[in-house]
């Protein structure tokens, strides 16, 4: 078997897709193309229909995840969900998107034993926040969604969101965090790469929580992570998101499996080519 996919979005330098996706490929003997195209989101429309639908498949990242939406023929129940979708199968000319991304923060938690469950602490409230907190909620989770004082208004839209699907929330800033945590999940950009010297919260707030889960996956231990685990807690990094959503995205294309044997292998393969890519001296 043979094909042709690729990641859209913009800008789209330093994916790590194409790694991933390329290596799950090649565990089912498929030989493909996997190619990044930078759209802009002004040139996501009608005119870039017959570059997408030469494709057998895509993913989707940032900002076009809900853009694609009104392009697609349709698009399934986790996708309508959060109003994103960052996969498309092309079955026929057709185009049919999906979102994998809670998959991958529930695989990526199971595979490491952190259930997710009573009370989980969000920071952030942004578009990994809504998925993270979406799925916490759904699963039953009593939420504290934690902000920058000046996002509380942001934090408070996604509270009514959860409770309006039935879940239970309460906001505050970053720096006035207080209470006992099953569960910290970082979903702010805060650690990332370049500045991998900082963390959303220290180790007061840390010292509250049985685990932590950081959305961030470059660097592999990031700040946050690096103090969680110097406090013993169950730690959980973003590359194994990032490969469990491409798992399920192969599971949409062509049904395919894979063993957690497989995908741990690639969730290191992945951390060793971010660190050639970005930290090699
Ligand atoms: P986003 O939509 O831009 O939201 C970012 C959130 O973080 C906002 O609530 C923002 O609050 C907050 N924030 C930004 N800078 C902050 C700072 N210095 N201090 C405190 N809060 C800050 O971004 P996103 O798409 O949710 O992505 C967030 C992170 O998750 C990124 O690092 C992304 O790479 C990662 N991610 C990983 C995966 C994975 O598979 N591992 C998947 C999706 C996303 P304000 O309103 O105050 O700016």
């Amino acid at each position: 078997m043979t094909g042709n996919f690729a990641v859209i979005g913009h800008p789209i330098g330093h994916t790590m897709s194409p790694f991933i996706h390329k290596k799950l490929f090649s565990l089912k003997g498929i030989d493909v193309q996997y190619s990044a195209l930078d759209i802009y989101p002004s040139s996501l429309s009608d005119s870039i229909f017959h570059t997408l639908s030469s494709l057998d498949g895509f993913n989707v990242t940032i900002p076009h995840k809900e853009a694609i939406i009104p392009l697609l023929s349709g698009i399934d129940e986790s996708a309508q969900k959060y109003n994103a979708v960052n996969c498309v199968r092309n079955d026929g000319g057709k185009l049919y998107g999906c979102s994998t991304d809670a998959y991958g923060f529930t695989k990526a938690l199971e595979a490491n034993g952190v259930s997710l469950s009573g009370d989980v602490l969000i920071l952030g409230a942004g578009g990994a926040a809504r998925t993270l907190a979406r799925e916490a909620s759904d699963n039953g989770c009593h939420l504290t969604i934690a902000v920058r004082s000046t996002s509380i208004e942001k934090a408070n839209e996604l509270k009514s969101w959860l409770s309006a699907n039935g879940g239970k929330a309460e906001v505050t800033s970053l720096d006035k965090i207080s209470g006992r945590f099953n569960l910290c999940v970082n979903a702010t950009p805060v650690g990332m790469y370049p500045n991998t010297d900082n963390a959303a919260v220290g180790t007061a707030v840390l010292s509250k929580c049985s685990a932590v889960f950081d959305a961030v996956y470059n660097p592999n231990e990031t700040k946050l992570l690096k103090l969680a685990k110097s406090l013993g807690l169950k730690c959980v990094g973003g590359m194994e998101m990032l490969v469990w959503q491409a798992v399920k995205a192969h599971e949409f294309w062509y049904n395919a499996k894979f063993s957690a044997d497989e995908v741990s292998k690639i969730i290191i393969e992945a951390n060793v080519e971010m660190e050639r890519i970005f930290y090699a001296k």
